[in-house]
């Protein structure tokens, strides 16, 4: 069995695995079907302060992040020819999508840079070649949670680690839609019943009428989205 192994690089390790250390996540990493490291930034600063920030070049407010301090943590990480893709989690970032999450989950998993203060020094992206992902259009103080959504929407879809191994198919995003709503007993809650054609017990019917509400919902909320999966 391969490891989906990732190694998070924060001035916060205390913060894993958090919330990943429970439920399927959880499992799946107490089974071994995924690897969790986390090195602190702060281990290597060089000098006696154990300084990894310095005011930006230029002025303004804020601290910025130490190219050398940041590459040697992530030279640490990669060493030895590691072929995992090197993440930087940014708001400036291309957005993450459920593609790119199953393209990383199919890999040997990921190096993620979490950013704290005002971000890092921009050599240090260029020089070690860090793929900038946002997880959308707000600005959290710290990358650390980002880098929890990135690690959890990729575990997720490693073999075993969710129950239902074809509850991935079906999903929001997964087929250029939106999911179709669900429901599940009691059959009538306050008055609301379930759709007639999902207790109906004919596969054809449910199949169409999940397909028919996909696309109504996709078109209703995500234009983008179903501007997309009408081109295509
Ligand atoms: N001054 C920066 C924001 C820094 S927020 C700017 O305006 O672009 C501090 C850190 O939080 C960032 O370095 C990044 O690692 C993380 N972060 C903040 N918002 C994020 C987002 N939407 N997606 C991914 N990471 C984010």
């Amino acid at each position: 069995m391969t490891v989906w192994r990732t190694t998070v690089l924060t001035l916060f390790p205390e913060m894993f695995p958090g919330p990943l250390g429970l439920s399927l996540a959880g499992k799946g990493l107490d089974d071994g079907r995924w690897a969790l490291e986390t090195l602190n930034i702060r281990d290597f600063a060089a000098d006696r302060h154990r300084s990894v920030d310095d005011t930006p070049a230029g002025g303004g407010a804020g601290m910025v992040m130490r190219a050398d301090v940041l590459a040697a943590a992530i030279d640490h990480a990669s060493a030895g020819g590691d072929a995992r893709p090197r993440l930087l989690m940014s708001p400036r970032g291309r957005p993450l999508t459920q593609a790119r999450v199953r393209e990383l989950s199919d890999g040997p998993g990921a190096v993620v840079v979490c950013g704290r203060f005002e971000g890092v020094d921009e050599r240090v992206i260029a020089a070690r070649d860090l793929e900038e992902i946002s997880i959308g259009d707000y600005v959290l103080a710290g990358g650390e949670v980002a880098a929890m959504v990135l690690i959890e929407a990729c575990v997720r879809l490693l073999p075993g680690v969710m129950g239902n191994e074809d509850s991935g198919a079906a999903e929001s995003f997964e087929g250029g839609l939106l999911e179709h709503p669900q429901f599940t007993r009691p059959q009538v809650f306050e008055g609301r019943e379930i759709p007639e054609a999902l207790i109906s017990g004919h596969h054809g019917r449910v199949e169409e009428w999940r397909r028919q509400e996909a696309e109504r919902i996709t078109r209703a909320r995500r234009p983008d989205l179903w501007a997309k999966y009408r081109g295509k």
